[in-house]
């Protein structure tokens, strides 16, 4: 199908580590035309390129606390001006607590938009522990302890449910089983994102 020029989406991906959020994010991307726009990455790009930014967000993601939601918020306004940006993207990473939806709506009511629809990855917390665990051994990552993955998943869980509630009272979370093989899920994703009248515009 043709998408027409007016087509946009505007999409949230929410899923624990291990929910296979990054890979399903980019097959969504790809298919809708949009950039990801992951606030992870950008700082960790930041930080790698030795940016001011980076500078200043160093010891905050090593750490392992969140960066400020001024600082945040005025980093994804601006990633969201760009052109690329105008005819949807997909957030991963943000918004991460009740202020930051807050921020994101200011931002998006400015030009009369919203998200269309937030894609939550529904993963038990037994498998994602067992993914991330066979992932940081086939990394050799020694950080990636029981008790460390545990309590990202806790801080997960406790940032998430707040944002999930707000989304839920507008109708726009879709909910998606993500145990099943990578294909399948992106099968899954792409129907509800379908059932919502939003237009792919290349096939994956
Ligand atoms: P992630 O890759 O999404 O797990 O993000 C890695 C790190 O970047 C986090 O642990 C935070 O330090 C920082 N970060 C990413 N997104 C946000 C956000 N929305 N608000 C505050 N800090 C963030």
């Amino acid at each position: 199908m043709t998408a027409s020029a007016t087509s946009t989406a505007r999409l949230l991906i929410v899923g624990p580590q291990g929910s296979g959020k990054g890979t399903q994010g980019a097959r969504i991307a790809e298919a809708y035309g949009i950039p990801v726009v992951s606030t992870g990455d950008i700082f960790r790009a930041n930080i790698k390129e030795g940016t001011p930014l980076g500078k200043q967000v160093t010891a905050i993601l090593d750490a392992g606390d969140l960066v400020s939601d001024e600082l945040t918020g005025a980093l994804v306004r601006d990633r969201l001006s760009q052109p690329d940006a105008e005819a949807g993207f997909l957030l991963d990473g943000y918004p991460r607590n009740a202020a930051q939806v807050e921020d994101l709506d200011a931002f998006l009511g400015e030009q009369g938009v919203g998200l269309d629809a937030v894609i939550l990855l529904d993963v038990p917390r037994e498998e994602s522990i067992a993914r991330i665990t066979v992932r940081a051994a086939e990394q050799g990552r020694g950080d990636d302890t029981p008790d460390a993955i545990e309590k990202r998943l806790d801080i997960y869980e406790a940032q998430t449910a707040p944002i999930l509630e707000v989304y839920g009272a507008r109708g726009i979370v879709d909910r998606i089983d993500g145990v099943g093989s990578l294909d399948e899920i992106t099968e899954r994703i792409f129907a509800a994102l379908s059932a919502r009248g939003l237009v792919r515009t290349a096939a994956v």
